[in-house]
């Protein structure tokens, strides 16, 4: 699936110092082709991936985060924003409120009208559900049974093979019962025929909807686009209603449909019990697309702890081998501010690495600060000037014994032998990405 293979694409990213080092072409291949597998549009897969690719090449890599989890993160955001940045609310102005609900036959119109009806329901609002698929008796019985089930009337007329004046009728009856909100269900076909446009073309142009809403099975994939802007062309909806999210769809839909039909998404449907109905987050599709929601509140958490030029300045002291205690205080600093977020840790610069597998609680940290503390500013400085009698010092001063001392000692040394032997590595290259 899509996460998977972003995943590995990803993994080819792991170990290199820098976004500007690597293969970015390669990669961003990669993520185009798991794009277009998971039914994204190739004209839209395209777009997402050029932007991403400059935005990738643009940005001054953080140091705190591998290459690969920064590309994450800016395909997180190019996808977010593709899909329209914000979420977006139905609009239930009017007196009643008009709702239309288009799309084809099995899409979820008749399951989508009895949760919105719901929703609506919910939020304080009387509702009335109209019941306009004149086609099938069965459909009209299943809405009622869906109303019933919500606690809204519905409006029906067995007898009636004209749906646009069964809306009218529906719209005349929410009036007179004093309903704010009409939520008309309408036939579709299995594919998109003439006959079945100008019907919801009419119903259209005849209650003038407040709101109308095309609902599309998320599991058809390219096959979705193409309705979707058949719909569009013909009724120029204002919304989308994903459906059947619940299956092994392919979020992709989602993100090609937007881009097509430049119309936001404002449901989805995640089964088929009345309550599973969710507003449209494009932040947290995209998660779901990508399937890495973890690794990208890793990178926003790491961001967010880092004071980033305090990381540069680190930096330029580990490539001089100048790394002293009170850049290691300064660094614990950071940790401590990311709490008990172990996997983070391993992405500060210099100390991470040594305390990777330490229990980080706060608790942990106070005799390595109180040792710290303990020591003069010229020795903080300058750690080489720690002799045995220094030690033993800085133990009584710190309530510590000179075994923990010493243990400090030997994890800082080791510490800055690392990085000199990483500098040495890293040569004129400079690549430090992946000291930590
Ligand atoms: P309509 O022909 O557009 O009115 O579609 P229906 O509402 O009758 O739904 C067609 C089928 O899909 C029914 O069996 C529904 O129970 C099912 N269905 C609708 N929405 C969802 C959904 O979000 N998830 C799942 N799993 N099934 C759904
Ligand atoms: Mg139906």
């Amino acid at each position: 699936n899509l996460s998977n293979k972003l995943d590995r694409a990803f993994k080819t990213l792991k170990g290199q110092g820098s976004i500007t080092e690597i293969n970015v072409a390669a990669t961003i291949k990669e993520v185009r082709r798991a794009l277009v597998d998971a039914d994204v549009n190739y004209k839209v897969a395209k777009t997402v991936t050029d932007k991403i690719k400059d935005e990738a090449m643009g940005r001054d890599v953080l140091i705190s985060v591998s290459p690969g989890q920064l590309m994450v993160k800016i395909v997180y955001e190019e996808l977010t924003e593709l899909m329209g940045g914000e979420k977006q609310d139905i609009n239930l102005k009017g007196d009643p409120a008009i709702i239309l609900i288009a799309g084809l036959q099995g899409s979820g119109k008749t399951t989508f009208t009895g949760k919105l009806a719901n929703h609506i329901k919910k939020q304080g609002r009387s509702v009335l559900v109209a019941a306009c698929d004149v086609y099938r008796p069965a459909a009209i019985n299943q809405l009622q049974v869906l109303a019933e089930q919500v606690g809204v009337e519905a409006y029906t007329e067995l007898e009636n093979k004209n749906p646009v004046q069964i809306a009218l009728n529906a719209i005349e009856h929410a009036k007179k019962t004093n309903k704010k909100v009409v939520i008309i269900d309408t036939a579709g076909r299995l594919a998109v025929d003439e006959a079945m446009m100008k019907e919801i073309a009419e119903i259209k142009a005849a209650v003038k909807p407040t709101e109308t809403l095309f609902v599309v099975d998320s599991m058809t994939g390219q096959d979705a686009v193409n309705t979707a802007k058949t719909f569009n062309e013909r009724i120029n909806f204002d919304g989308v209603v994903l459906t059947k999210l619940d299956g092994d769809s392919r979020g992709g839909a989602a993100l090609s449909i937007r881009a097509v039909v430049e119309k936001p998404i404002k449901f989805i449907s995640t089964g088929e019990k009345m309550e599973a109905l969710d507003l449209f987050y494009p932040d947290r599709m995209a998660q779901r697309i990508l399937g890495m929601g973890d690794v990208i509140s890793l990178v926003e958490r790491a961001q967010q702890a880092f004071d980033e030029d305090e990381a540069k300045r680190i930096n330029k002291k580990i490539r001089k081998n100048q790394f002293n205690f009170d850049d290691f205080l300064t660094q614990l600093e950071q940790i401590k501010k990311m709490g008990d977020i172990k996997d983070l840790v391993g992405m500060i610069p210099g100390v991470g690495k040594a305390l990777k597998d330490v229990e980080i609680d706060d608790n942990a940290f106070k005799p390595i600060e109180a040792i710290i503390k303990s020591m003069t500013p010229a020795e903080r400085e300058n750690p080489d000037m720690i002799n045995g009698s220094r030690r033993a010092r800085i133990a009584k001063g710190s309530g510590t014994d000179i075994t923990q001392v010493n243990n400090l000692m030997k994890q800082f040394n080791d510490m800055r032998k690392m990085m000199k032997s990483m500098n040495k590595m890293a040569g004129t290259r400079g690549g430090l990405g992946n000291l930590a």
